[in-house]
């Protein structure tokens, strides 16, 4: 299948937003197997989308287009489409009733303008969504071997109503079962993982092995296509391991999700108990583990302690030590980690200290210094972290880095215990 991806949107046009989802659909079609030829983008203007439409079609025979199915005078797309492939538009039923469950549990009327949102090309395939109102479509023109995707432009509507409903349908009409697994790593840049992995990706057609970097950590994405879903994971489980062995401690996890849910699950595992100090991180870290649903039976506390006092009267660090070497410093960080697994009678005790920026630098103690601590009974360590990239604005990401830090210690010391 040749595919086309063709966003709608004026705002595109002039730059007012970033097109995320052409990127979004090409990086979920490259891991089913679908190749992307094209990328193009129009105005909302009937004349000049269906100019393109039939470019795009001359060249593909799948063309996935978001934006423009709003209820608005300025959404064409659906009416374009349907006028291509020669299709009345009618009242669908299905759409409809996708359209009234989404009223049904909101204060908001539904107007004149919501119902015409349930009207489709005939023959077309509805695809609900979950969050918003317009409904998305497949068109299929059999004899001309062409297909349609319809989706809202909104990403929140567009990504899950992509993932959970055209996915599974290019995987029918492509008759093969597509099986997908996620490595993660964390403490490696995404550059160095590539270069281990790039004569393996290169060579590898099935499985696929491909990278995406976020906020400090690499996803690993290993797909593979076969007959059946055994068969797919056995393609696979050769990748893995060898991923595993190249990349040590620094794979925190299969199909986890987050270094959070990692932590959750190695504590639920073992029964353990954690408990967090926090300085420059402001409760981040115990935002992220009580993310995770089912984290109180391994959460007892975290303590927030930015003045000197607290950490002194809460924690008990020693005033010696703040005298003497400062709140950002290696021996607060111990100190913090023991004293408030001390104060929860936890497993694990959890700490962070240090400067986000973009003030409160020194020559001695830079932005981004940061100290990370864990005390357990196996295993008690302070890592110091320089966490600046030099980008402007990096005091929240400094931030998440250093609760990154924190929750990788956490699941060291789970894992130790
Ligand atoms: P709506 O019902 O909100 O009007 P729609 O399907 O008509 O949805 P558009 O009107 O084209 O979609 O776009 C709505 C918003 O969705 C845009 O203002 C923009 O914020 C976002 N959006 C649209 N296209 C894209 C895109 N290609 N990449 C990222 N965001 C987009
Ligand atoms: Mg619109």
């Amino acid at each position: 299948m040749r595919a086309e991806i063709l966003c709608v949107g004026t705002e595109l046009l002039l730059g007012d937003i970033v097109n995320t989802n052409a990127a979004y659909i090409a990086k979920e079609l490259a891991a089913i197997g679908v190749n992307v030829y094209h990328q193009a983008v129009v105005g909302d203007n009937a004349q000049r989308l269906r100019e393109q439409l039939e470019r795009s079609f001359s060249q593909c025979d799948l063309v996935v287009l978001t934006g423009g199915l709003g209820p608005t005078y300025d959404d064409l797309t659906k009416e374009t489409v349907a006028e291509l492939f020669g299709r009345e538009m009618e009242f669908n039923q299905e759409a409809y009733d996708g359209i009234l469950r989404r009223f049904l549990h909101s204060d908001r009327q539904m107007t004149e303008n919501n119902r015409k949102q349930a009207y489709l090309p005939v023959g077309a395939v509805p695809l609900q969504n979950q969050n918003g109102t317009a409904p998305g479509l497949i068109l299929e023109d059999e004899r001309e071997h062409r297909t349609a995707v319809l989706l809202p432009g909104p990403p929140r509507e567009m990504e899950p109503m992509f993932s959970n409903q055209v996915v599974p349908y290019l995987k029918e009409k492509t008759h093969s079962t597509l099986v997908s697994h996620s490595i993660h790593i964390f403490g490696l840049g995404e550059s160095y993982v590539e270069s281990c992995l790039h004569d393996f990706m290169e060579e590898s057609r099935n499985p696929t092995l491909a990278p995406y970097a976020k906020e400090g950590e690499v996803l690993l994405r290993v797909t593979a296509s076969a007959g059946s879903r055994e068969e797919a994971d056995r393609m696979m489980e050769p990748v893995i391991e060898r991923v595993k062995e190249l990349f040590g401690d620094n794979v925190y996890g299969v199909d986890i999700g987050s270094l959070q849910a990692a932590l959750v699950a190695e504590l639920q595992k073992k029964g353990l108990k954690a408990a967090t100090a926090e300085s420059c991180t402001g409760g981040l870290v115990s935002k992220r583990i009580t993310e995770v649903a089912g984290a109180s039976q391994v959460f007892d506390c975290g303590i927030c302690s930015y003045a000197n006092q607290i950490k002194e009267r809460v924690l008990g660090v020693s005033h010696e030590t703040l005298e003497a070497l400062g709140a950002v410093s290696r021996e607060t960080a111990a100190q913090m980690a023991a004293g408030v697994r001390k104060l929860a009678q936890a497993d694990i005790g959890v700490s962070t200290t240090g400067i986000a920026g973009p003030d409160g630098g020194t020559d001695e103690k830079p932005v981004g210094l940061v100290y990370v601590g864990v005390d357990s009974e196996n295993y008690s360590t302070v890592l110091e972290c320089r966490l600046s990239r030099g980008y402007r604005d990096e005091r929240e990401l400094i931030r998440y880095l250093a609760s990154s830090h924190a929750l990788r210690l956490a699941l060291t010391a789970a894992r130790k215990a």
